[in-house]
């Protein structure tokens, strides 16, 4: 471990210890304390954000990162990525388909059921047996 490392290592610890944000040192709320959370809301939220920008800059859409989808839809999982790998947006999927934005959000966003029409409509235009 480089020394940096090191320090930041016993920096976050002795945050910890003091009930500060390991993030900036700023103190923590009593409920971010009860919640078990080493980093104060704005530390959050700026984490958040960063994380949201970067995926949604990769796939240069607003429209699907905001939510996350369910990790054991695996189905729904590869179709996310699959949109990811190949830049397309749930507005070219939903065009290109025939389908609506809606029902492209529902099947990545939901548990909802799709029809096999909607199913064979995808993975048409993706080229592969995606859905
Ligand atoms: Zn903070």
């Amino acid at each position: 471990m480089s020394r940096n490392a090191d320090y930041m290592k016993r920096l976050r610890k002795a945050r910890v210890e003091r009930k500060q944000c390991i993030r900036c040192g700023k103190p923590l709320s009593q409920e971010t304390l009860i919640r078990g959370v080493k980093q104060c809301e704005s530390c959050l939220e700026y984490q958040h954000r960063r994380k949201l920008g970067q995926i949604s800059s990769k796939v240069n859409t607003t429209y699907f990162y905001n939510r996350q989808h369910k990790k054991d839809e695996i189905k729904r999982k590869k179709l996310g990525d699959f949109m990811i790998k190949n830049k397309i947006t749930i507005k070219d999927l939903a065009k290109n388909s025939n389908l609506s934005q809606r029902t492209i959000q529902r099947i990545l966003y939901t548990e909802g059921n799709y029809t096999k029409k909607t199913k064979d409509a995808i993975n048409n235009y993706l080229g592969e047996e995606i859905l």
